[in-house]
């Protein structure tokens, strides 16, 4: 299943993009979440639930800066850990995360 090209976040639209591994060397991280341009980049050859942590924490820092919460070292330490339980419970559970799926109104 191919992570979407685009994504909403409140009443912005955030495009992904899907970066190299020299552009994770250069930058020195997996993930960016570019608020000047609604843009997260995203390390493309990650193993999967790596790339889905990084995935959920790039859209933590947009939730963040969309609902105007504060404080930037707050925010980094809140949304790592924030990242990491919720993919640690999706994996563990994947029968829940069916269920919230199940509980969207369909499209
Ligand atoms: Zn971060």
């Amino acid at each position: 299943m191919k992570l979407p090209a685009s994504i909403k976040i409140g009443p912005y639209v955030w495009k992904i993009q899907l970066r190299s591994k020299t552009w994770q060397k250069r930058e020195g991280k997996f993930g960016f979440c570019r608020f000047d341009d609604f843009a997260m980049d995203i390390v493309d050859d990650l193993p999967p639930l790596f790339k889905a942590e990084i995935v959920h924490h790039e859209i933590g820092h947009a939730i963040w800066w969309t609902y105007n919460l504060d404080s930037r070292e707050r925010e980094e330490r809140a949304i790592m850990s924030l990242s990491r339980g919720y993919i640690d419970l999706w994996a563990d559970n994947p029968e829940l995360l069916r269920w919230f799926a199940a509980q969207l109104p369909s499209s």
